[in-house]
């Protein structure tokens, strides 16, 4: 995926706070953070959004979930954390890689959707 940025962070064409990286998995701090704590945690694998999953993805998939909540705690979210994966343009996703957010810190999060 040539032009895709999370590809290119991947490839270290673009620099990145990395907070962990295997073979399969990648995770790094959001730019433009919502929180304290924010980090993107990505397959190494280009998937365009959550729609896109296969069966075949599903080993990858549970070992990002399983990460998950080790990587938050390692960043300092001891007392809870929010994990959100928007999808398509009604999600409000802007970079089509499947990545997870990982958001957290001291405080409550305020409310997840605003009504009205
Ligand atoms: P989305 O709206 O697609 O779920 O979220 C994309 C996220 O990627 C945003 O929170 C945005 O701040 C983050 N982001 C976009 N470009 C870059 C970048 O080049 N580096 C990093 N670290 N984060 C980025
Ligand atoms: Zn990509």
């Amino acid at each position: 995926m040539d032009n895709c940025i999370f590809c290119k962070i991947i490839r270290k064409e673009i620099p990145c706070n990395k907070i962990y990286e295997d073979e399969n998995i990648l995770a790094f701090n959001d730019i433009n953070p919502a929180a304290p704590v924010h980090f993107l945690l990505i397959p190494k694998l280009h998937i365009d959004s959550l729609t896109d999953i296969q069966d075949n993805h599903q080993s990858l998939l549970g070992k990002m979930l399983l990460l998950a909540p080790n990587l938050a705690k390692e960043q300092g979210c001891e007392d809870g954390f929010r994990t959100i994966i928007n999808t398509g343009r009604v999600g409000g996703q802007e970079v089509f890689h499947l990545h997870f957010h990982i958001i957290g810190g001291r405080e409550r999060l305020p409310a997840m959707i605003h009504q009205g």
